[in-house]
């Protein structure tokens, strides 16, 4: 693989040259040398051959003409791979993620365009991951609900006010009837998460409702039968210990830690999203926000610890090694059509 630069203005300066952002796309996308996406030829005693000029390979066996870009998540895209580049890499790299109109300043884009790459990338950072968390001799599983979004400027006054009261000394407070109003009859968006406390690894997603069966689908497809789970006390995680989890529990009215029983490191999650959203994103539309989950999931699950640590670089180049398989039109991502995947 192709040296990578350690820094945002070098990958700005190294990546300027068109070839440079071929060749890292090339040796991450097919590691054993150029592979014919119309035919499967792989480059092996036979190269295909390379039209220098127009950046792009003629097939060998079928003679049919591919760049570096075909089946990728830049396929259609007429931005210049050096600003897709240095896009990924401050989306990569960015602790808190980064706004549409910081990569329309930065890389001289539209924000409309911006907009558009940037959900393309998330794309690219979805964990595709099939290994599940937990397992019996793993380590144990924290899983919480929590409720996402909520434009105040949406609210009407009125609700808004019904959430305020006046305590003895007449300052206005948070009025504790409505003190743990989330859910129904707000336009909260609930999300489930679960992370394995041994290997650090989160998953996250948008659900349609917290409710036993929805809650318990998500974790029978993200967790080992036999793991260890702790959750807090609501009642839709009872039937745990039926599908064969070890269950247990922490009351968060009178406790929040009992012993190595407790939620905290999904808590933690939770605040790093809520962060990121609250000071790069103004409003989040419940349609996108599966997406900006998957971009804290990614960075969260592949920050650097003592055990594995990972450089800037190597994000950068994990997330480009993911770009295949995967397309977003600008009409699935404006809801006009379902998506393909
Ligand atoms: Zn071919």
């Amino acid at each position: 693989m192709p040296e990578i630069p350690t820094n945002l203005l070098e990958v700005i300066r190294y990546y300027s040259d068109e070839q440079r952002c071929i060749d890292l796309i090339a040796s991450l996308r097919w590691p054993n040398g150029p592979l014919c996406p119309f035919c499967g030829a792989l480059e092996g005693e036979r190269k295909h051959y390379w039209f220098a000029t127009q950046k792009r390979w003629k097939c060998y066996a079928c003679r049919k003409q591919f760049s570096v870009k075909v089946g990728t998540i830049f396929e259609d895209s007429p931005i210049r791979l050096d600003k897709w580049l240095a896009a990924f890499w401050m989306v990569c790299n960015c602790k808190n993620g980064i706004s549409s109109h910081e990569i329309s300043r930065d890389l001289k884009v539209t924000q409309k365009s911006a907009w558009f790459m940037l959900h393309r990338i998330r794309m690219a950072l979805r964990n595709g991951s099939l290994v599940k968390l937990g397992g019996e001799d793993g380590g144990p599983v924290e899983v919480d609900e929590v409720y996402i979004g909520g434009n105040p400027k949406n609210k009407h006054q009125c609700k808004k006010e019904a959430l305020l009261a006046l305590d003895g000394t007449g300052a206005v407070i948070q009025n504790p009837k409505y003190k743990n109003k989330t859910g129904h009859g707000t336009d909260k968006v609930p999300v489930f998460g679960m992370l394995d406390r041994e290997t650090r690894k989160v998953r996250a997603q948008v659900v349609p409702q917290v409710r036993r069966d929805v809650l318990m689908n998500a974790i029978l497809e993200n967790v080992e039968k036999g793991s260890k789970v702790y959750s807090d006390s609501y009642g839709g995680y009872k039937s745990l210990p039926e599908l064969d989890f070890i269950h247990d529990t922490v009351n968060h009215v009178n406790e929040y830690v009992r012993g190595e029983v407790h939620t905290n490191s999904i808590e933690n999650f939770w605040s790093l999203l809520k962060r990121g959203l609250k000071g790069t994103y103004v409003a989040v539309e419940p349609f996108h926000l599966d997406r900006y989950i998957d971009e804290q999931v990614f960075r969260f699950n592949n920050r650097a610890t003592k055990d594995n640590p990972l450089t800037d670089a190597d994000r950068f180049a994990l997330a480009v090694s993911q770009i295949t398989g995967k397309r977003l039109t600008f009409a699935e991502l404006t809801g006009k059509v379902p998506p393909s995947n």
